[in-house]
């Protein structure tokens, strides 16, 4: 198979499977976004991602989603969800649409100065592994504290919350925990309405516990080289 067809038929199929899982938990495929992940694949793969009317790409890194996105047509929303290094913020911030990965205010801090003409929509990233914060992610028994700091700030509006789900823990186990966080945090923040999780491996089941952002990479586009 070419590669075209080959990610045609893997990016059919995972529409399907969401559509399916969407129905299943009752909600409307039409409120989940699918943000093909495409870090570390060549610009020739997001041509023809863009090609099937792919719009949403996430990449992981500064330097390459730059260069990528200095190539690409301007109506494609990227998102990052990488982890974040301070000196390369600013760069993210200018080439990001959407910001997935903020767990401290210092980095708000960035992005609020970078974002005065437009609001900057950002995730908070909650930490589902034990102990908390092992791999990124605020505690979510910080998460209020951090929130209500962060939208204190100009430039930003919260969108909603991020997660990745811990490898040592069932995925349904994290998701309906992550599901729980999300709808107290609603409560003081209702207009932080995203719920940014779910990947290859585990997209069907954050579907039922919520997601409305999947950021799918592999199962589209096939296993990345381990990055040097
Ligand atoms: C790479 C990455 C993804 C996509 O992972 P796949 O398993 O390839 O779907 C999603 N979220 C984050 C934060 C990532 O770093």
């Amino acid at each position: 198979m070419n590669r075209i067809d080959e990610i045609k038929s893997n990016l059919d199929n995972v529409g399907a499977k969401i559509a399916a899982a969407a129905i299943k938990a009752h909600r409307s495929p039409d409120e989940i976004t699918l943000i093909v992940v495409t870090k570390t694949f060549p610009l020739s793969d997001l041509e023809i991602l863009y090609s099937l009317g792919v719009r949403e790409f996430g990449e992981n890194r500064d330097q390459e989603a730059s260069s990528k996105v200095g190539q690409l047509p301007s109506d494609i929303n990227w998102h990052f969800q990488g982890q974040i290094q301070s000196n390369k913020l600013k760069s993210i911030t200018n080439w990001a649409n959407y910001i997935h990965s903020v767990d401290q205010l210092k980095y708000a801090q960035i992005i609020s100065e970078q974002s005065r003409v437009q609001a900057k929509p950002i995730f908070i990233q909650v930490s589902l592994d034990h102990p908390p914060e092992s791999r990124g992610g605020v505690d979510p028994a910080k998460l209020v504290q951090l929130a209500s700091e962060i939208t204190k700030l100009p430039g930003i509006s919260l969108h909603g919350l991020m997660a990745v789900a811990p490898t040592d823990t069932a995925p349904g186990t994290a998701f309906a925990n992550l599901k729980k966080i999300h709808t107290d945090f609603l409560a003081s923040f209702p207009t932080a309405k995203s719920l940014s999780s779910g990947m290859s491996g585990d997209y069907e089941m954050a579907i039922s516990y919520g997601a409305t952002h999947l950021r799918i990479g592999s199962s589209i586009l096939g296993n990345r080289q381990p990055i040097a």
